[in-house]
């Protein structure tokens, strides 16, 4: 059988719980350090630490079998691939944040402002769903600050504990998406005996830990 290959982000928020999930199901493998693919000593398994923006591509083109990455990211690029298990953490949720201050009220009060984010494409599908005309700012970010310099009348990002609005002068407004890590896999994975050994191992990993 064919080594398998299983893309984590290298570094960020995903990084550290990716690589404990992994060591967790009784993988041995050196963590990132500056080399991009790391060797599992006792799994026919390699690691690709990869930016997380480039994950669901990597799978969904087959040069990794399995990732982990923030359903965020997968839709905003649109990926096709196959959702094999939610992981339970990295969890956040994408909303809209207005200024303390703004009159914006309800959704349709976002007609005609100009809203920044880095998640243009879910943000866009979000507006026509509510029947929205609004105008997107894309930034890659620091988009908080985007309605302190007039760039915008609103921002759509991730918020987590949502302290980064508050010393931003933001509330939130309107939630766009949920979204937690997840265990994807290329469509046309084939389920032999190692992917479901270690799909088996993660599952069981998660149970221990409810
Ligand atoms: P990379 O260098 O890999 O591109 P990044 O800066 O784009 O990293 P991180 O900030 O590390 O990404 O976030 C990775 C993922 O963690 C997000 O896509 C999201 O799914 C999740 N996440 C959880 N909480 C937060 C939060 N408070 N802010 C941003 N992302 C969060
Ligand atoms: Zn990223």
């Amino acid at each position: 059988m064919k080594t398998l290959k299983i893309a984590i982000q290298k570094s960020g928020r995903l990084n550290e719980k990716s690589v404990e999930i992994l060591k967790n199901c009784g993988l041995s493998f050196e963590n990132y350090k500056s080399s991009l693919i790391s060797t599992v000593t006792n799994f026919p398994l390699e690691i690709l630490f990869l930016r997380d923006d480039d994950i669901p591509e990597y799978v969904q083109d087959g040069i990794a079998d399995l990732g982990i990455v923030g359903e965020n990211v997968i839709t905003e690029v649109n990926a096709d691939v196959e959702y094999l298990q939610k992981l339970g953490f990295g969890k956040c949720t994408l909303k809209i944040a207005i200024p303390n201050d703004s009159e914006i009220t309800d959704i349709s009060g976002l007609e005609g402002k100009a809203i920044a984010t880095s998640y243009p494409v879910i943000l866009e599908k979000y507006l026509q769903d509510n029947n929205v005309n609004a105008v997107v700012r894309t930034i890659s970010g620091s988009v908080e600050i985007g309605p302190g310099l007039g760039l915008s009348d609103a921002i759509c990002d991730i918020v987590s504990t949502g302290g980064t609005l508050k010393s931003n002068g933001l509330k939130p407004f309107a939630e766009v998406m949920k979204s937690e890590a997840v265990l994807i896999g290329n469509k046309g994975i084939e389920l032999n005996e190692d992917v479901i050994e270690l799909l088996q191992r993660i599952r069981s990993v998660l149970r221990a830990k409810e």
